[in-house]
Order: structure tokens, then sequence, then C-alpha cells
């Protein structure tokens, strides 16, 4: 431990966000880091715990409690607090393989279940381990590494978000060749083309693209397999395939007036943004635009939340955000304690930004939409909504009742759904025939990834359904593992 007096001498500290009145007027990253100094404090203020908590990664009333990377997180707080860096590097590596990511994008769960939380603010763990990252690449310690040996093996990865590069990077590591393909035009999956540039700039996925194309990775893109190349083919050129390809099938939400024009699923939106904004600096005017525009978002998670900080960049007209379920408490409730992860209320960047521009917290809770209505041009042009609460029906199952007399209109030029996801797409688990399990999600039990097709592996949210970067990193590590052992009968992956 570092500072063993250092979580009573020092407060948590964040770095200052750009204010959201200024971000608001551009794509750049909105985090900054602290001070080296104050760093070296923050890192002094973990206990090493007996049992440290953070690292954990269990699973506690369905959500993840602890880091489920399990990253020797008081390890690198006590090198930070020791002024070792690139040691610290080091540590953060031998779990994560791309911190830079969970740095940025992570809730971080491990925050959630550090002991200093019982009674404290607790460490500030992820800031700690994005300063890391960022300054092994600006020292140039973070360098392509490709393996000593060839086992002569091919492994074709499909998909490549969080879940397939780090499955790509295991397997490469472990000397086979691997090659990952990709239906859109770029690297990345929901890193590239899901969250928005203001929360992960795309720079940094594409330098670690980079670092494993170097190290020996081959990537193809524009090529949906199932599609544009049959999965039976790959199953012949390669001695196994790890299916990475997401839980991207969309919720719709079929009540009156769906089909008008103005409603989109969030991903068309968030796709299209980013891809023309890497293009063209939205030059090519190819994406949806909020500009000027009443936008309502059905959906109160990050993927709503996207969509609220990309449509204030847009300079919609005004934004509302609703949420079906109650508002979350500020303080964690007694069915909630410690380590759990915290349901609490949390002001997120999306709703900071709407509510320096608009005076309030754009989100409704409790609200239920009814029916969109268009204009003559079939255009939609307000949403009619009534409140709900939640009541337990005859099988003491909560259910949403409408409250009468709550009945609203609201304006409304764009509707962006954000309802979450329904699994992976059906063509190339179709074609491989692959059994699938009661949420759709790619049948393969956690440890074993194993599918119900020889040699065919499955890792990410195509098998657990729409989760976390952490959880896909996770996944694709282990699934790499065991793809592995398969290949060569045993395995020195971790
Ligand atoms: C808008 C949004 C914001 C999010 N924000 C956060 C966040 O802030 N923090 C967080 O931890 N998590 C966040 N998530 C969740 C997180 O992004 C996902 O859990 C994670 O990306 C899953 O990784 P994956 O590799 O399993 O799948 P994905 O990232 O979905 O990647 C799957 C890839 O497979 C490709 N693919 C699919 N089918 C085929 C095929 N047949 N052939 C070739 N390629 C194919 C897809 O094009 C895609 O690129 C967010 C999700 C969304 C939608
Ligand atoms: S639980 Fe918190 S205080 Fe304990 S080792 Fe982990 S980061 Fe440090």
């Amino acid at each position: 431990m570092g500072k063993p007096t250092g979580f009573m001498e020092f407060q948590r500290q964040l770095p200052a966000d750009r204010s959201p009145l200024e971000r608001i007027d551009d794509w750049h990253e909105f985090h900054d880091h602290l001070s080296v100094d104050t760093l070296r404090e923050q890192g002094g203020r973990c206990m090493d715990c007996g049992i440290p908590f953070c690292h954990t990664g269990t699973l506690i009333s369905g959500m993840a409690s602890g880091c489920p990377l399990n990253n020797l997180i008081p390890e690198w707080n006590d090198l930070v607090y020791r002024g070792l860096w690139q040691e610290a590097l080091e540590r953060l590596h031998k779990t994560n393989n791309f911190p830079e990511f969970t740095g940025r994008v992570c809730p971080a769960p491990c925050e959630g279940s550090c002991v200093l939380g019982i009674t404290n603010p607790p460490v500030t763990i992820k800031n700690i381990e994005c300063s890391i990252v960022d300054r092994g690449f600006a020292e140039g310690w973070v360098m392509a590494e490709p393996p000593e040996k060839r086992s002569g093996k091919k492994v074709a990865v499909i998909g490549s978000g969080p879940a397939g590069l780090a499955c790509a990077a295991q397997l490469n590591r472990a000397g086979h060749w691997v090659t990952v393909y990709e239906r859109a035009d770029r690297i990345g999956g929901l890193l590239m083309y899901g969250i928005p540039n203001m929360k992960l700039d795309k720079s940094l996925v594409q330098r670690r693209v980079d670092q494993l194309a170097e190290e020996g990775v081959r990537f193809v893109t524009n090529t949906a397999v199932g599609t544009d190349v049959s999965a039976s083919r790959l199953r012949e050129e390669f001695d196994a395939l790890v299916l990475c390809c997401g839980a991207t099938k969309p919720r719709n939400f079929p009540i009156e007036g769906r089909d008008l024009e103005g409603i989109h699923f969030a991903m068309e939106f968030l796709h299209a943004n980013t891809k023309s904004l890497l293009d063209s600096e939205h030059a090519d005017g190819a994406y949806i635009s909020a500009t000027d525009k009443h936008v309502i978002v059905i959906g109160g998670g990050d993927t709503g939340t996207d969509c609220v900080g990309t449509s204030m960049r847009h300079k919609c007209k005004s934004l509302t955000q609703f949420e079906i379920l109650p508002r979350p408490p500020d303080e964690r409730q007694t069915d909630n304690p410690w380590p759990e992860w915290p349901r609490i209320f949390r002001v997120d960047y999306g709703q900071e930004e709407a509510q320096a521009r608009f005076g309030a917290d754009p989100r409704v809770f409790l609200i239920q939409t009814e029916k969109f209505v268009g204009n003559e041009n079939g255009r939609v042009k307000e949403l009619h909504t009534v409140e709900v609460e939640w009541t337990k029906n005859e099988n003491g199952a909560f259910i949403p009742k409408n409250i009468p007399g709550t009945e609203k209109v609201w304006p409304a030029d764009l509707v962006l759904l954000a309802m979450g996801f329904l699994g992976p797409e059906d063509p190339i688990l179709e074609e491989l025939g692959v059994e699938r399990d009661g949420r759709s999600n790619v049948s393969a039990e956690y440890g074993t990834y194993a599918t119900s097709v020889e040699g065919v592996f499955a890792a990410g949210d195509a098998r657990r359904g729409q989760s976390l970067v952490v959880w896909a990193l996770h996944e694709g590590r282990s699934a790499a593992r065991e793809c592995d052992r398969y290949l060569m009968g045993r395995t020195d992956l971790p």
C-alpha cells in the first residue's frame, strides 16, 4: 500500500470536465486528467484491502460488482503512488487489452464495490486507469509486440467490437493467424459507431486497430459473414470461428404512427452521425439531423444518453427523454447494499448538457407513449403520452398501469428509439445452425464459450445480450483462451 493513512488525508478528486455549454460546440472528448501529484494522492487513498472487492468481478443481483476483468487495482494504485508508471501500465495490460476504452466509457463497477466507498467516496479507480494508459501512449511505452512463433492455426473472428478485438489480440498473442471480419466500413463495433466521439475519440480506437494489424491481425471490412461471405466457407478455411457479432437487433415500438417519417432507431442516428463526422466532418450531410428540431428520445439508458449528447451538438430546438421506469433514489436503498452496483440517480453528460442549455434535466420518468401523430406529409409532429404507475399483477410481476387523466401531447420533429436490443441478427447464426438461448442470444456456456457447433465459439453481446464494454473484453479474452485450448489441447492464455 502506498500510503497507509492516505484514505484519511486525501479527499476523492476527479478532473473538471469542459463546461457543458462549451463542449456542445464540438465533438471532442470533454474529460481531462488530474495532475501527476494529485493522481499520486488519489492512488494513495487505496487501502490495499485484504479482500479487494474492487477486482472481484462477480454478479450480485444480476449486476457486476467489482471489475469483470479482475484488474489488479490495488497494485497499480500503489505503483502510481510510488511514481512507477511504466510498471503500473504493465500490471494494467496484464488483465485489460484496451484500458483506454474502459478508462473512458466504463460505468466503473469497481468503484461501486470499493471498500472505502462504505464510509467515504471510493477511490478514483477509473480515472487512474485512464491516466496510466494515456501516459503509456504519450511516453511511447505501448508498442506492437508480434508473437515470436506462429502455431500455423487460423482463426476467423466475426465482428470487431471490443469482444472481437480482445479475442483477436489474445489469439494472435498465442501465435495463431487471426482474421477479423466486419460488415461496417470501419473496425471497432460499438466503440466506433455506437459510443459517440465526445465520449471516446475514434482516433484512439484506430490506434489500437493499427497496433493489432502491426502485430499480425488481418482485418476485412465491408464484409457481412452469412451474407457477403458464407459462414460455411469460413468453417472450411479456418480451424476455428469466434462469433463476436454483438446484439444489434433493436427493440421496435410498434404503436400507432410508428411508420411516420422522423422516427428512427437510435443506432441509425448514432452510426450515421459518427460515419459522416469521420468521413467529412458532416460536410457530406449523410446523417439524420436534429438541428432546430424538437427531439424526443424514448429510453433512458446509455444509448438514450448518447442520442441526447449528439442532438445537443446538432443544436436541437428542444430535448425530452422519456423513461417508463421511476426516477432512481438519490442514495443507495437498503435492498441495494454495498458491494452491489449502486442503483442511484445519476446525471450523465448528455443530461448535464441539456440542463445547461435548456434549464432543466430532460428526463421525464414514469411515462408511456401511446401513439405518434403525423402531419399531412407523413412526418411525425407529436407524441401522445400517459403517465404510468407500477403495480403487481396476479402473478406478482410488476407491470406499468396507465393513470387516467394524465394524457399529454408533446411536439416532436425527430423521435429516437433507444429501447434496448433483442440479441444478435439472424443470417450468420441460421447458416451455422448454432443453438440460441431463451433470449435469442447464441447459446454458449459461460466459461467454455463453445456453441453447439464444433469449433465455433461465441463471446460478448452475441452471447450475453447487450451489456458493457468491460464484459465484452472479459468474454473476448476468455473465449480466446478456450479457443486456444481447443486448437492446441492446452493453453497458456489467462
Ligand atoms: C449507443 C451505445 C452506447 C453504449 N455506451 C456504453 C458505455 O458508455 N459503456 C459501456 O461499457 N458500454 C456501452 N454500450 C454497450 C457496449 O458498447 C457493448 O456492450 C459492447 O460494444 C459489446 O461488444 P461486442 O464486441 O460484443 O459487440 P459490438 O460492439 O456490438 O460489435 C459487434 C460487431 O459485429 C459486427 N457484425 C455483426 N454481424 C456481423 C456479420 N454477420 N459479419 C461481420 N460483422 C458483423 C457489427 O457490425 C459490429 O461491428 C453502449 C451500447 C450502445 C448501443
Ligand atoms: S476496494 Fe478500494 S480501497 Fe480496497 S483495494 Fe480496491 S480500490 Fe483500494
